[in-house]
């Protein structure tokens, strides 16, 4: 490709017009005609023919006030963490051992994995709900069995003591059931 007069004026046309050099390369190629030339064809004879463009000088003072910088981005950890902790752990219910309604087993029907809270004076029966997994009692009766001791009113610890009594007795009957069994 040459340039020859016709190419250089058209060149100058499209360069005082404010073209870019790949704008005028592509307007002054003619694929059909196999005339392609380059981005940096225009660019060098430009710069041979002493052609210059002033740099478009970014004038901040003219331009547009920028817009602080809304901090958009959020704390990927902190979401990941609130994703990996639910915000209400759902705590299994479990009635008052006081409101459960026992079984009344006696020990000849307990069941290795049945509640042993026992009640009653003379004859002791037994809750017999399915006790906890490695646990002798039923959740409700865990619960009561291993909650922490608190300030009883009179009332509670007599009937504290009596449950003790009671537990104290029914251990004794297993312990002679099982000797008896052996
Ligand atoms: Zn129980």
């Amino acid at each position: 490709m040459t340039w020859n007069d016709e190419r250089v004026e058209q060149l100058k046309k499209l360069f005082d017009a404010g073209l870019s050099a790949s704008q005028i390369a592509a307007t002054l190629s003619a694929p059909v005609l196999g005339l392609l030339i380059s981005r940096n064809a225009v660019i060098g004879k430009c710069n041979r023919m002493g052609w210059t463009r002033p740099i478009k000088a970014r004038d901040s003072q003219h331009s547009a006030p920028r817009k602080p910088r809304v901090r958009t981005s959020v704390n990927v950890e902190s979401i990941m963490k609130a994703k990996r902790q639910p915000a209400f752990k759902a705590e299994p219910f479990i009635p008052s051992a006081d409101t459960i309604t026992p079984l009344h087993l006696d020990i000849l029907h307990l069941k290795p994995d049945s509640c042993r809270w026992p009640y009653g004076e003379d004859k002791i029966t037994f809750c017999g709900h399915p006790a906890k997994p490695d646990c002798s009692y039923c959740a409700s009766h865990a619960l009561k069995a291993f909650q922490k001791p608190e300030k009883k009113t009179q009332k509670q610890f007599h009937e504290q003591q009596r449950q003790s009594q009671r537990q104290y007795r029914a251990e004794a009957v297993m312990n002679a059931v099982g000797a008896e069994a052996a």
